[in-house]
């Protein structure tokens, strides 16, 4: 287990999804302060495109409750001049990421070889919640919900539903709240290349993530 990594970013409420105008906030925030590089490929549902920040706009306004990921890679940290989103970098030479936006339709809900489904999810009303169909070419490997109630309306947040998961070093148990539900998450995808367990993110990163989402971030480590 651990033989790749991704940290998850997200805000305090599972089903917050940013405006454009945020989320275009957002990227032009991190790349004034290094963190992104220039340059931007996304895909709303299957549909892969390039372009400039205006391009990116139009895509997000004509797309508010599609699935939409933002991808930038980093094949080389130090050729790259750009500052690490982990507080410690795993190694010396040869560190590759990569950041991702993920803005989700309905709730993505990941679960992996650490982080346990929920028991069972039910609505104040009593209405059981279950899952929704993926959408074609999901591109977040996680499951999705119902941003909203089916029988009542009123939004269920996931984020405060008691949830299990292990140590990915030692299967020690540990419990928490929420595990990876969202629909927005920034995402810092290590693949192999990760620093250890528990590393924070840095905190310029998350002050400049909190700065145009609000405070109180959600912070996941996933292994698989
Ligand atoms: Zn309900």
């Amino acid at each position: 287990m651990g033989v790749e990594s991704n940290f998850y970013i997200m805000p305090a409420s599972s089903g917050f999804r940013p405006e454009p105008e945020a989320i275009d906030s957002l990227i032009r925030n991190l790349q004034d302060q290094r963190y992104l590089p220039e340059g931007l490929n996304w895909s709303v549902g299957c549909a892969k495109a390039s372009g400039s920040m205006d391009d990116l706009r139009a895509a997000l306004d004509a797309n508010p409750a599609t699935d939409i990921q933002v991808r930038w890679r980093i094949s080389d940290l130090a050729s790259s001049g750009l500052r690490y989103p982990l507080a410690r970098i795993p190694g010396s030479d040869g560190i590759y990421y990569g950041i991702e936006v993920h803005l989700v339709g309905d709730t993505a809900y990941r679960i992996s070889e650490i982080i346990q489904p929920f028991d069972s999810i039910y609505c104040a009303c009593g209405q059981e919640i279950e899952e929704t169909p993926l959408p074609a070419g999901d591109r977040f490997g996680a499951g999705r919900l119902p941003t909203s109630c089916p029988a009542c309306g009123q939004p269920v947040d996931y984020a405060r539903i008691p949830m299990e998961a292990s140590h990915p070093m030692t299967g020690a148990p540990e419990s928490g709240h929420g595990g990876i539900t969202y629909r927005c998450a920034v995402v810092v995808e290590c693949g192999k290349c990760y620093p250890d367990y528990g590393t924070p993110v840095e905190s310029g990163f998350i002050s400049a993530i909190e700065s145009v989402l609000g405070g109180e971030l959600r912070v996941v480590q996933d292994f698989w």
